[in-house]
């Protein structure tokens, strides 16, 4: 019998980095973000972390280059 590796990605966004585009949010397939205010400022949250298909539309997407996606 052969072992089974499930493997959860993991999506850090930056919060000092993060400037609230919501390109992330807008590209995802996996609908993983809400945007949310913190502290007065539009931030990216990656809410659905759990759901994330390793697609890197949000890295590649993000005008600010905030976001970080690997595997955990
Ligand atoms: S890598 Fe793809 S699926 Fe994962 S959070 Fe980014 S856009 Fe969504």
């Amino acid at each position: 019998m052969s072992s089974q590796v499930i493997e959860l990605p993991k999506v850090t966004v930056d919060l000092d980095m993060c400037e609230g585009a919501g390109v992330c949010a807008q590209v995802c397939p996996m609908n993983v973000y809400d945007m949310v205010e913190i502290r007065g400022e539009s931030k990216a949250k990656p809410t659905r972390a759990d759901d994330c298909i390793m697609c890197m539309a949000c890295v590649n997407g993000c005008p600010a280059s905030a976001i970080t996606v690997e595997d955990e």
